[in-house]
């Protein structure tokens, strides 16, 4: 089995969203921002190349986002979901699962493209979709607060095409992808954990966007249930530093993965490395 780190694409979001009620004094020593407080953020997937399944962790923003919705967010960088599994060798049609963590826009937006007419098709036509159920149904019928990280337009049709499976519970979901339901940051957000050889790397996704979020109080103003969060990234925490896995960060922008330990200060990274070092 291989692991690949995908790059589709980095975004600028505001320091106060990525770090809440932290004081900018205190975040800034930890994550760089631009003179008008944005920080640039990756959205990084991962391919899981099992031999048998070609499974991909999120898609990134995609194309058919709005121009007038991104305008705040100032997409920039080299890389985008295609030419990064293109230059591990991979296509579209090679992808047999896609399996969301959540809906949120910057997280599910390249599961679709338009084609030159305009009609909306999938990315990756061979794959099977995989979301968490209370994920979907919170998305279908989403709050005020997350009213515009959902696009109705993005995510609904997302259902049109019969491959759209529903998760109900944490389970084993394939031989060596285990996935788990959080809600701090939105309800039935999915934490995959994946089993390489004698190791395991935990895709934290949102639960801890970038490293200077590690501390559990560090949280972004997006999550909606912020208790639920620090409870969740405590737990997480303990199992990656006593179990000795890898931590993967879905929106650093300079770090792809770590290990972390425990401190007289709280977690700290131990070490960082890529995903293509594993
Ligand atoms: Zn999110």
């Amino acid at each position: 089995m291989k692991l690949f780190s995908i790059e589709c694409g980095n975004f600028m979001v505001d320091g106060g969203a990525a770090f809440g009620v932290i004081p900018k004094t205190l975040w800034q020593k930890k994550y760089p921002c631009d003179e008008q407080n944005l920080c640039n953020v990756a959205t990084r997937s991962l391919l899981i190349d099992s031999g048998d399944k070609r499974i991909l962790i999120d898609t990134g923003i995609g194309t058919r986002i709005p121009d007038n919705f991104l305008k705040y967010y100032k997409l920039n960088g080299e890389n985008n979901l295609l030419s990064s599994l293109a230059q591990f060798g991979y296509s579209s049609e090679d992808i047999t699962d896609v399996l969301f963590t959540h809906l949120h826009w910057d997280h599910c937006g390249g599961a679709l493209v338009n084609d030159t007419k305009g009609n909306i098709k999938l990315q990756f036509p061979n794959a099977q979709m995989w979301v968490s159920k209370s994920q979907w149904e919170w998305a279908m019928n989403p709050n005020e607060r997350e009213f515009s990280a959902y696009p109705n337009d993005i995510i609904k049709p997302l259902n049109d095409f019969n491959r759209l499976n529903l998760i109900e519970n944490d389970c084993q979901l394939f031989p060596n992808v285990e996935v788990r339901q959080h809600r701090g940051h939105t309800n039935g957000m999915l934490v995959p954990i994946v089993t390489l050889g004698t190791r395991k790397v935990v895709f934290v996704g949102d639960l801890i966007p970038l490293s200077a979020n590690l501390a559990p109080i560090y949280l972004s103003a997006y999550d909606i249930f912020p208790l639920d969060t620090i409870k969740e990234k405590n737990e997480i925490l303990k199992e990656i530093v006593d179990g000795e896995h890898i931590l993967m960060f879905q929106h650093d922008i300079s770090i792809e993965a770590c290990t972390i330990e425990f401190t007289p200060k709280g977690y700290k990274i131990k070490e960082t490395f890529d995903i293509s070092q594993l």
